[in-house]
């Protein structure tokens, strides 16, 4: 992790990390072969800020293999990326967030359904006829799906990904940049990626209240977004005290446990859709 150039001595931590990286490793090759056992979506709420209705979710996934309870996302993620698992991940999800999708949307629901996508899966040959294939399949409406993508596709072939999106996004597709501010290439990427939602990062939110240089910085991804005719969302906000700043800021929508944590599906119905849902 610290990268070449460096020595560091051997000790009982540095075992500690391997083995349990070693198992979990092993546990997700067999969960995978296992028809994705222990393996499910949560699904986090997305209210407009203006009405404060709720507008669409994202589905986040969760990994709790027996062996060692819930694994966090940010440690299982990147080992399936690394391990080339990423794929077989991703179009499982896919596959259960589209299928909610369709339940909601026969039952009457206008919802978006955000679902994240790694670089790794966009860059497969294959991954258009994927896509087909799992709308089909789910019967999803492909107008009620967003993939989130991150900056970190500006990594390749910018004009090939540009295309790849549009593929998608003449079928009616939104798509979301991801992480907004973290990575290298930011306004490139909203330049040239055919975008309808611009996420703010969570470390932006962090500070908006404490800042006042934050929430100049927010008003201006605000001001560029919208005039490109692109929507806001501002991620990981918590208390009313964000909320009312980003509002102000006039965010379109906004994501976080002010509203609701991600939850199983059973949960979000219960808490956000009871009554639509007779
Ligand atoms: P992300 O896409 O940026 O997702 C938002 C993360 O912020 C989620 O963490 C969510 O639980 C957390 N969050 C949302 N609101 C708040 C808040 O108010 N306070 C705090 N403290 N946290 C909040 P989670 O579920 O642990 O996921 C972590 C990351 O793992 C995601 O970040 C995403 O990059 C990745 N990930 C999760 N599911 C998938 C997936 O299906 N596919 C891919 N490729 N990546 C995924
Ligand atoms: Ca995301
Ligand atoms: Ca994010
Ligand atoms: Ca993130």
């Amino acid at each position: 992790k610290q990268g070449k150039n460096c020595t560091i001595n051997y000790n009982e931590t540095i075992g500690r990390i391997l083995s349990r990286q070693i198992e979990l490793e092993r546990l997700m090759h067999k969960d995978i072969t296992n028809g994705f056992a222990h393996f499910t979506a949560y699904y986090q709420p997305i209210f407009s800020s203006s009405e404060k209705k709720l507008v669409g979710c994202e589905a986040l996934m969760r990994w709790n293999p027996p062996e060692f309870g819930q694994v966090s996302p940010a440690e299982f993620i990147p080992m399936a990326e690394r391990l080339g698992y990423i794929n077989l991940l991703g179009e499982n999800i896919i596959r259960i967030a589209g299928r909610q999708c369709k339940k909601w949307a026969d039952a009457g629901l206008d919802l978006r359904m955000n679902i994240n996508l790694s670089v790794g899966q966009i860059i497969e040959p294959d991954f258009l006829d994927k896509i087909d294939t799992l709308f089909d399949e789910t019967g999803a409406p492909p107008d009620k799906i967003c993939f989130e993508v991150t900056e970190s596709l500006a990594i390749h072939d910018m004009e090939k990904m540009k295309e790849l999106l549009k593929h998608i996004t003449d079928k009616g597709v939104k798509i979301a940049l991801d992480d907004f501010g973290t990575g290298y290439s930011s306004l490139n990427c909203i330049k040239e990626m055919p975008l309808n939602t611009i996420k703010i990062d969570k470390s932006f939110i962090d500070d908006i209240a404490k800042n006042p240089d934050t929430a100049v910085f927010v008003k201006m991804i605000v001001n560029l977004s919208h005039d490109l005719h692109i929507a806001v969302c501002a991620e990981g906000v918590e208390e009313q005290v964000q909320f009312d700043i980003l509002r102000d800021l006039e965010t379109d929508v906004i994501q976080g446990y002010y509203f609701g944590r991600p939850m199983p599906s059973d949960k979000f119905e219960e808490k956000f859709l009871s009554e639509k849902l007779q």
